[in-house]
């Protein structure tokens, strides 16, 4: 499913979709748009796992591996951008959307998130390290926008909290010339994070 359908797409859409009515929806959605797993192979034993619901887990939802004999379970945000933090996805979507907006102050973003201050400054940072990243992996000589090339081990982010800079995010967003930032940030994502 390409992400280029989100664009001109509004909070309130994401709202009448159901996107952000419960936690099962946002996963539908993210995995639909392959931002986490659509499909997991146990890392003890090879088989194919399966998700189902995991009720002592953030997510409701878990992998579990097919094997009678082995069971392993993995998270859900594994590999993915979300499991930098357990902010509900429900909550990330939101954050990301209202960030790619560009004029939402961290403020108004707590407000329409209900996140405290702290995680939204983390989040922002978290988004502007992808912005970083993305003009890294643009600017290299293996490829360019739009084109599908296997990413060096070099580009791959740093996991570790970086040194966001507010300078690459306004460049990221000069750099495209879009009335919506959402779906172009999720693609970033997508690109750095391989599942
Ligand atoms: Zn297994």
């Amino acid at each position: 499913m390409s992400l280029h359908e989100l664009v001109g797409l509004n909070l309130c859409d994401l709202m009448l979709d159901g996107v952000l009515n419960s936690t099962e929806n946002a996963i539908k959605w993210l995995r639909k748009f392959g931002l986490i797993s659509q499909e997991r192979i146990c890392h003890k034993c090879g088989s194919a796992m399966r998700l189902g619901r995991q009720a002592n887990t953030a997510d409701g939802q878990s992998w579990r591996c097919r094997k009678k004999e082995c069971k392993t379970t993995s998270s859900i945000r594994k590999h993915s951008f979300f499991s930098r933090s357990n902010v509900s996805l429900v909550e990330c979507i939101r954050l990301i959307f209202l960030w790619a907006e560009g004029d939402n102050s961290v403020g108004k973003i707590c407000r329409y998130t209900k996140l405290c201050n702290h995680t939204v400054i983390d989040w922002c940072g978290f988004l502007r390290e992808v912005c970083s990243e993305d003009l890294k992996i643009n600017a290299a000589p293996i490829g360019g926008p739009g084109q599908k090339v296997a990413i060096n081990e070099t580009h791959v982010p740093r996991r570790k909290p970086g040194n966001p800079s507010s300078r690459d995010e306004s460049m990221w967003r000069r750099k495209r010339s879009v009335q919506n930032f959402f779906p172009e940030i999720l693609e970033a994502i997508k690109r750095q994070y391989t599942l």
